[in-house]
């Protein structure tokens, strides 16, 4: 299992650049408009070439993460994995009783997989699974 990001959410994108890119020093990676789900997303790849902080402000008012925002304001959002195998982790968790939003895996358009597993199993953080396409 590996890191694949750390999602932070953010009001406004170019102010949390200026701390994230220009103060800390990280990389931009690119910025991606997803207009599906409401959100610009600017990625921070990390050294280890594989994990990335990712950057996610809303654009429109209807989205899951303006709602998360209002009840927590700004700030770490989620802790995403990335599993060889993402059907036999769901099982495995289901097995153990864990809540999972997903219960079945979801597609992104460039064919990665994921589901988001409920803050109430995992101890208060909201946890992404990832399978990558081969
Ligand atoms: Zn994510």
């Amino acid at each position: 299992m590996k890191l694949d990001h750390l999602a932070i959410a953010v009001a406004d994108l170019d102010a949390a650049l200026a701390f994230y890119r220009d103060a800390l020093g990280l990389e931009l990676g690119g910025i991606e408009e997803v207009e599906r789900e409401g959100v610009r997303v600017a990625f921070l790849p990390l050294d280890d070439g594989q994990s990335r902080i990712e950057l996610v402000q809303p654009t429109r008012d209807d989205t899951g993460i303006v709602k998360w925002m209002t009840k927590h304001g700004p700030g770490m959002h989620h802790v995403c994995l990335a599993v060889v195998d993402i059907e036999a982790t769901l099982a495995r968790l289901a097995a153990h009783g864990c809540e999972l939003i997903h219960p079945q895996p979801m597609t992104r358009e460039d064919g990665t997989r994921y589901a988001f597993i409920h803050p109430r199993s995992a101890f208060g953080v909201l946890v992404e699974l990832y399978e990558k396409p081969v």
